[in-house]
């Protein structure tokens, strides 16, 4: 079994950090807290890590990988006008192919910025999946069911599809992602609730994003979308959505008592005018939170570690200045989802799967150190990421990613054609 010893790193906890040496076997951490023996030596790769802090990666539990092409194609405008009349209309060319290149450019700035799994709602799954493989890191695929963008024939498709497939392989899972309210109606969506309690799949959607979303709702269906959702028997803890930005005090307790997860993302709903997620009353009610940062050409980057930063600022701005701190918010972006995701991940302890950050010490936003936390949390950016390790393996090392230069060069030629 492959064997690497994280020698001397800054092991961050609760009552302060500690040096310790880190085992990792295979895809584990073996030994986290535990003294290392004379054996645990033998064959490993000793890395020197006395420069570094160890940090869990970041989990993103909501993105359109693949619109990484369309960073900054239209910006300055409102939901629906954005989606109607700029990117459903440039996503209808993309090919295959391109929603591969797309998907490289994709993660490779996640990991880049430290992010090792993503959930993904787009279309030509297939060719995301095989560059997660390729890319070695991990993803939920989502199987995507949008009414008014989909013929007869794709749905059935997509449920064959459901039918015969489980988890792809140790990295790569599929989820049933129904794309909202507004693009998937009453009777498809049991369906779908249906399907995924069959076939033992968990659900993932857009929720609430919108006021709009709220009042084309009520007057569709007379609920709230929440509402709507657990009148359907969909919303239990197999459950989680995105956004989530606009629920009312009842929708708050009915999410919670349903255990269901929230995927908050800030940025893009602050970016897309869509609102500001109730982050203090939704800790106070006790909700199970997540982050993601939705797609590149809202957001505009797949940052989570700014979506951190900015959900901990939000939480205080609207509760006060206790609520979430630093250690939380970083669950919020680790942990919280890969959970949700049934991933034994997100935190540096033994028999966790060995996902981690080497955080430069030396990088001048890391000093002085007094509380590690507080300083990724709250100063650092992604720049101060030596080394991402994914399931037991480096996939960023000394900021260096296999291929990166011929993803960019790809990518570049892709946006060319797009914007002709
Ligand atoms: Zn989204």
């Amino acid at each position: 079994m492959k064997k690497i010893i994280l020698k001397s790193v800054l092991l961050p906890k609760a009552s302060g950090a500690v040096r310790a040496d880190i085992l990792v076997a295979g895809n584990r951490f073996e030994k986290v807290s535990t003294p290392l023996v004379p054996s645990d030596y033998d064959n490993a790769e000793i890395v020197d890590c006395s420069n570094f802090a160890i940090m869990p990666a970041f989990y993103n539990g909501h993105t359109h990988a693949a619109m990484s092409l369309l960073r900054g194609f239209a910006d300055d405008m409102e939901l629906y006008k954005w989606l109607s009349e700029y990117i459903w209309p440039t996503e209808a060319k993309l090919t295959p192919d391109d929603i591969a290149v797309g998907s490289r450019l994709a993660i490779l700035e996640m990991i880049k910025s430290g992010t090792v799994f993503f959930a993904d709602m787009y279309w030509h799954r297939e060719q995301t999946m095989r560059v997660v493989e390729e890319m070695g890191i991990r993803a939920a695929i989502g199987v995507t069911f949008a009414e008014p963008l989909m013929t007869a024939e794709a749905w059935a498709n997509n449920v064959e599809f459901l039918k015969n497939h489980t988890g792809e392989s140790e990295r790569v899972q599929l989820v049933v992602m129904p794309h909202a309210i507004y693009t998937v109606g009453e009777e498809k969506t049991a369906e779908l609730i249906e399907l995924a309690h069959a076939e033992n799949y968990k659900i993932h959607t857009h929720l609430s994003e919108t006021v709009l979303e709220l009042k084309n709702c009520q007057e569709k269906f007379g609920c709230t979308p929440v509402e709507f959702w657990k009148r359907l028997g969909g919303l239990n803890s197999n459950f989680s959505a995105a956004h989530c930005t606009h629920f009312s005090a009842s929708d708050r307790k009915i999410f919670a008592e349903s255990g269901a997860t929230a995927i908050l993302n800030p940025c893009s709903n602050m970016k897309l005018n869509s609102g500001i997620p109730q982050i203090a009353e939704m800790l106070k009610d006790g909700i199970k939170l997540g982050l993601g940062t939705d797609g590149d050409s809202s957001n505009n980057n797949l940052d989570m570690q700014e979506e951190m930063k900015t959900i901990a600022l939000l939480a205080k701005y609207l509760g006060t200045a206790e609520t979430l701190p630093a250690e939380e918010a970083l669950k919020m972006a680790t942990c919280n989802v890969a959970n949700f995701f049934g991933l034994k991940a997100g935190r540096i302890e033994e028999g966790f799967l060995a996902d981690c950050l080497l955080i430069d010490l030396n990088n001048e936003r890391m000093v002085p150190c007094y509380n590690v936390y507080s300083n990724w949390v709250y100063s650092a950016n992604s720049g101060a990421i030596d080394s991402v390790m994914c399931n037991g393996n480096f996939v960023m090392r000394n900021r260096h990613v296999e291929g990166e230069d011929e993803i960019l060069r790809d990518a570049r030629e892709c946006a060319k054609r797009l914007k002709s």
